[in-house]
């Protein structure tokens, strides 16, 4: 997403008009951004493109430009595959799209992290609603999961200087943007290609103090070498949310050895359990991975009763698929059949979902400083600082509670409000407001 936005900067800056839809495509070129580290995400890329190969040959569209993991994966077979593409491009190559598209000067780069860092380099079009924004603070990774392509496709984990990423902060706060929610493949690892050292928990805090950044949210920590010192500056400022992504994949010491995490259960349980301790009341993503090669029963049914203990606040969980050039294509045999791992999916997630349940009813009768994202028919809907757009709960405000006590007042898209929790699902709330923020 933030690499398209980059993109959609620089064609604007070249003096084309772009809108970010799929679903009612008005343009006269297309460019398809596309995943491709997994079968499910690989799947909906070609999906997308299809589609839009079918508009071209109808004679709706000129151009189509495909860009993305998948594109720089494939290079090679795609375009005999699906040659009403007119061109492939990289992950790193949108500069060739715009100077494709037109003899414009590109006024950002590729990677965004080589050059000298200029006003105009980290600028975008946010495709977010914008009071949130996603924040790409490093590149690539260098952990080498035995099951994950993303090393083969994005590289050795490359940071973006500090100064860079504030200065980007700076300017999206300036464009309205009041929620950041920072990622990269491997956020644990921030600085230490740069800097020598960890420095992820100075870039929360320097971005902490920026005036008008509401909520810091991080995505994606790796527990292994988990830099600690993070800790106290999330425990420090209000404006850090109590939230942690952190995938942690299994939990048995045979699949983490297998799917090369270096790490075992009782290291990655006590790194769960100081980040507890030292933020209380942290709402904890996790990520889990099954039907991975050599995931006997016993090692599913560990994982089973892990999860109920560990009683994440947040989990998802996605099965195996096996892809070329990794450890586990190489060295496994992927021999789970998909059905077997549909039903540990399903079985993790029906846990979570008790789990879940439990933890939102707790949550009734508090008070809860809430961001409006969005009305949706009968409702305003929103998120406490516990909750990631998109994957995450959502709070829900009946619009016509409010007409009946006669608050008064329209609750606004981005502005925050303090919520009182009146009910829960199994992953959502209600509430009603108290007073504005
Ligand atoms: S840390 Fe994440 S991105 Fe890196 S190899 Fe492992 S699963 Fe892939």
């Amino acid at each position: 997403m933030v690499d398209a936005e980059r993109l959609m900067r620089q064609l604007e800056l070249a003096g084309y008009r772009c809108v970010h839809d799929s679903a009612n495509p008005k343009g006269e070129i297309a460019i398809i951004n596309t995943c491709g580290f997994i079968g499910d995400a690989k799947e909906e890329s070609i999906d997308i493109i299809l589609q839009f190969a079918e508009r071209k040959t109808k004679g709706k569209l000129r151009k189509l430009y495909v860009m993305g993991c998948l594109s720089q994966r494939y290079r090679e077979e795609l375009p005999a595959e699906i040659p009403e593409v007119d061109k492939w491009f990289g992950k790193f190559d949108y500069m060739g799209i715009v100077e494709e598209c037109a003899s414009a000067q590109f006024k950002g780069r590729p990677a965004g992290y080589s050059l000298k860092a200029k006003g105009e380099d980290y600028e975008r079009t946010i495709t977010t609603p914008k009071h949130y924004a996603y924040l790409k603070i490093a590149e690539g990774c260098n952990r080498y999961c035995s099951y994950c392509a993303i090393p083969l496709i994005t590289g050795k984990f490359t940071s973006r200087p500090m100064e860079e990423i504030l200065d980007e902060v700076r300017w999206l706060v300036s464009e309205g943007v009041k929620e950041f929610n920072v990622i990269a493949q491997d956020l644990s690892s921030y600085g230490l290609d740069l800097y020598g050292e960890h420095r992820l928990a100075q870039l929360v805090d320097k971005m902490a103090q920026i005036e008008g950044v509401e909520w810091i949210r991080l995505h994606y920590t790796y527990p292994t070498d988990f830099p600690y010192d993070l800790l106290p500056v999330m425990a420090k400022h209000k404006n850090v949310c109590k939230y942690m992504d952190i995938a942690l994949q299994h939990c048995s010491d045979n699949m983490l050895k297998k799917m090369h995490r270096h790490i075992t259960r009782e290291e990655q349980d006590a790194v769960i359990a100081r980040i507890r301790k030292e933020v209380p009341g942290i709402c904890i993503r996790t990520t889990l991975l099954v039907g991975h090669p050599g995931e006997m029963e016993e090692d599913f049914n560990e994982l089973c009763e892990w999860v109920k203990e560990m009683k994440f606040e947040r989990l998802g969980a996605f099965a195996y698929s096996e892809e070329e050039g990794t450890f586990a294509a190489k060295h496994y045999k992927d021999d789970i059949p998909q059905e077997e791992k549909e039903r540990r999916v399903d079985t993790l997630m029906a846990i979570q979902q008790s789990i879940s349940s439990d933890i939102l009813s707790q949550m009734v009768g508090t008070r809860q400083r809430v961001v409006i994202d969005r009305e949706e028919e009968e409702y305003y809907v929103g998120r406490t600082q516990y909750d990631s757009p998109e994957v995450d709960c959502e709070v829900l405000i009946e619009k016509e509670a409010m007409r009946r006590e006669a608050k008064g007042e329209r609750l606004e898209a981005g502005n925050y409000y303090e919520i009182t929790i009146i009910k829960s699902e199994d992953f959502d709330l209600y509430g009603v407001i108290e007073k504005t923020t």
